[in-house]
């Protein structure tokens, strides 16, 4: 999934792999825009904020991305270059690069790619809250929490993934956190310790980066990755309840979401927050 950690990773993997290197031919264009030109520019560096990639170039430009649930990067064999996509086939790439010996790096799919001035990134990314795996986060960690507690009324598990509170957390781990925390998604916010919640996420979060994994059980074997994502009817792993499951709704933040009644309780003496 690409959430805060898978995306911190792959500028990682990017940044190692281009770093340094000249542009020797390349190609971007948006809509019926002109293309906008990166030949002879060079990579200088690739820097992950929240779930947004920040490719930025020697010649003051900054180029945009977020994956979303389909867009990925790929290296190609040196020499490549995209073909024009079959009628039906849905594989677009929005801009690739040559790096000649190292390949070329192409965007697919990639619902969001826009180029702005470096020192214009606030314009993509201002409205984002604290980044949960950023060497900030400390210092941060009080805004971001009060950020959550500002949406008293929302369920916790939607103020958890609005971006604008924090920015990192996808499905997966707002998912997988609020089983460990033993919260029920639907819980109004008000009613939840988010600064417990926010830490115990965090320490999820950094031990999935420094491992490499998006496995939350430990258990990196096949289908035991997970307490209770993707395991709707399931039995709980703790309790054996069978996992309950709400469909995504209308909403932005109000994705799937699984959870086990037992284990994650709504309170008692209130109404959850259902949307
Ligand atoms: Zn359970």
């Amino acid at each position: 999934m690409a959430e805060g950690d898978s995306i911190r990773r792959l500028a990682g993997r990017l940044q190692h792999t281009y770093a340094g290197l000249p542009v020797l031919a390349s190609e971007y264009r948006r809509g019926g825009d002109l293309p906008v030109r990166f030949t002879g520019d060079a990579l200088t560096e690739v820097a992950a904020v929240g779930k947004h990639l920040l490719m930025r170039f020697a010649g003051g430009r900054t180029l945009h991305s977020h994956l979303r649930m389909q867009g990925s990067w790929r290296t190609h064999r040196p020499g490549w270059r995209p073909r024009p996509p079959a009628s039906g086939r849905r594989d677009v790439v929005g801009a690739w690069f040559d790096f000649g010996t190292a390949g070329v790096l192409a965007a697919h799919d990639m619902p969001v790619l826009d180029v702005v001035p470096t020192s214009r990134e606030h314009d993509v990314i201002g409205h984002l809250g604290p980044d949960i795996l950023a060497a900030d986060w400390p210092g941060r960690f009080p805004e971001a929490v009060a950020n959550v507690r500002a949406a008293a009324g929302l369920p916790i598990r939607a103020a958890l993934m609005d971006q604008r509170n924090l920015c990192g957390i996808g499905n997966l781990w707002a998912v997988e956190s609020l089983f460990i925390g033993g919260i029920f998604p639907y819980e109004r916010s008000a009613r939840v310790d988010a600064a417990k919640l926010l830490d115990l996420t965090h320490r999820m979060m950094v031990l999935g980066l420094r491992n490499g994994t998006q496995a939350t059980t430990g258990d990196l074997r096949r289908g035991r990755t997970h307490w209770v994502y993707g395991r709707y009817r399931r039995p709980c792993r703790r309790c054996g309840t069978p996992i309950a499951f709400r469909a995504a709704g209308p909403g932005p933040y109000d994705r799937e979401t699984w959870w086990c009644p037992s284990c994650q309780p709504p309170s008692p003496d209130e109404p959850a927050a259902l949307p």
